[in-house]
C-alpha cells in the first residue's frame, strides 16, 4: 500500500503528464489532452526510447499512435519485471489497436466487429535475411520452407530483399499460414490457402493463381529433337563418347528463342563449351539452360525477370557446336534432368466454382491485416 503511494507520488510528481494510475504501477490508463503524445504516455511507465524506437519501427500501423486526438484512449500494460506486455490505442472514433509485445517481436490486431473469427498472425520483419528473422519470430522450420518455395518464384531472396521488408503470416489454428504476405517497397505478394480436391493446400493469388509457372515443352517454336539425353553420345567436336546431359532443338541460326517458363535471368554468358549462354532461374530449385546462342536478346540482363515465353536470345552456333541448334538444359538442384520425360508441377488454379468464396476470404483477411 505504502510502496504504491509512493510510486504513485514519483510518478505524478516527475512527469510530464499526468498518468491515472488505475490498478496499479502494471496498468497504466492515459485519456489525451490537447498538447499530448504518445511518447510522453509511453515514457511515464518507465520504458525505454530504445524500445520505443522498436515498436515504432516494426510495423507502419505504429504511426497511427502519434495521430491521437483529445479524448483517445491508451493503456499500457506492463509485466511483474516492469517490461511491456501490451498497450491497447482506443480512438474515440475507430475500433481500438492492441499491440502485444513478447520481448522480441510487436504483434498488431485491430479489433473489428466485422470479423467472426479472430485472425492471429505473425509479422517478421526483415533485418538480416527471410531465413534469419522468421526464425527470431518464431517461425518453424516447416513453413520457411513453404514461404522460400512460394516466394521465389517472384522474390530473389539474395538481392531483392530490403531490411524493412515484411513478411505477414495470418493463421486459422492449422500448423501452416492461412495467408503469406510479402510487403515490400516495391511491390505486395499476398497469397491465400485453398484446399484441392485431394486436400492438399496449394498458396494461390487473389487472381486465384499458384506463383509456379508451368514449364513450355520446348523454348523453340518448331521442335524437332536432333539429340536426346543421353549417357554417352559420340561428340564430333572432342571424339570422344561423352554424357549429353541436354536437349538439343534442330532450328536454323537465328531462330527465336523463348523463356520457357517465368523466371529469373541468372546468367547472360559467353563460355567457351557452351558459346553465347543464359541461365534463367525458376522457383527455388529449377534452372533452365539456353546454349550456343548467335545473340542475346536485346537489354537482357543478369537479375532481371523474364516473363515465360518471353524472348531471350537466337539459335546459332558458337561454343563446341557443329551446327545451328539450341541446347536446352533442365536442372533441378543442380542435377541435369531429361526434357523429354520430367514432369514438373504445374501452375494450379482455384476452380471457377470457388473462386467466389476464395476472393472474398482474400479480401477479408487483407483489410484485417490493413494490407492494400
Ligand atoms: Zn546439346
Amino acid at each position: 500500500m505504502q510502496k504504491s503511494f509512493f510510486l504513485s507520488l514519483f510518478f505524478v510528481g516527475s512527469l510530464l503528464c499526468s498518468p491515472s494510475l488505475a490498478g496499479g504501477n502494471h496498468d497504466y490508463n492515459f485519456k489525451v489532452s490537447r498538447g499530448d503524445a504518445f511518447y510522453k504516455f509511453f515514457f511515464s511507465t518507465g520504458l525505454s526510447g530504445k524500445l520505443l524506437t522498436k515498436l515504432m519501427a516494426s510495423d507502419e500501423r505504429a504511426q497511427r499512435l502519434n495521430n491521437i486526438y483529445p479524448g483517445d484512449r491508451f493503456r499500457i500494460l506492463l509485466n511483474e519485471d516492469h517490461s511491456l506486455k501490451e498497450i491497447i490505442f482506443s480512438p474515440q472514433n475507430d475500433n481500438p489497436l492492441n499491440i502485444y509485445y513478447d520481448g522480441k517481436i510487436f504483434r498488431f490486431q485491430k479489433a473489428d466487429s466485422r470479423s467472426a473469427e479472430n485472425l492471429t498472425y505473425t509479422i517478421i520483419n526483415i533485418q538480416k535475411s527471410l531465413n534469419y528473422d522468421a526464425k527470431k519470430a518464431g517461425v518453424d522450420a516447416k513453413v520457411r520452407q513453404i514461404m522460400v518455395d512460394h516466394f521465389s518464384w517472384e522474390i530473389d531472396f539474395s538481392r531483392d530483399l530490403r531490411k524493412g521488408d515484411r513478411f505477414v503470416l495470418s493463421w486459422n489454428g492449422e500448423k501452416t499460414p492461412e495467408a503469406m504476405i510479402y510487403v515490400g517497397d516495391k511491390k505486395t505478394i499476398a497469397l491465400f490457402s485453398h484446399k484441392d480436391s485431394m486436400g492438399r493446400k496449394k498458396y494461390h493469388t487473389s487472381k486465384g493463381e499458384t506463383l509456379n509457372d508451368s514449364f513450355a515443352f520446348s523454348p523453340v517454336k518448331y521442335n524437332r529433337i536432333s539429340s536426346g539425353f543421353s549417357k554417352s553420345r559420340y561428340n564430333p567436336v572432342l571424339k570422344k563418347y561423352r554424357p549429353h546431359r541436354g536437349t538439343d532443338f534442330a532450328a536454323p541460326a537465328g531462330t527465336p528463342v523463348y523463356a520457357s517458363a517465368k523466371g529469373l535471368i541468372k546468367y547472360v554468358a559467353t563460355l567457351s563449351g557452351y558459346g553465347n549462354v543464359i541461365y534463367l532461374k525458376h522457383g527455388p530449385e529449377i534452372v533452365t539452360v539456353y546454349a550456343h546462342l548467335s545473340k542475346f536478346a536485346k537489354g537482357l540482363k543478369s537479375g532481371n525477370r523474364v516473363k515465360k515465353g518471353e524472348l531471350i536470345g537466337y539459335v546459332g552456333s558458337t561454343g563446341m557446336s557443329t551446327g545451328p541448334h539450341l541446347h536446352y538444359e533442365i536442372r533441378i538442384n543442380g542435377v541435369h534432368q531429361d526434357a523429354e520425360k520430367i514432369k514438373l508441377a504445374k501452375k494450379s488454379v482455384v476452380p471457377n466454382s470457388e473462386m467466389p468464396g476464395f476472393q472474398k476470404r482474400a479480401k477479408r483477411i487483407l483489410e484485417e491485416l490493413n494490407i492494400k
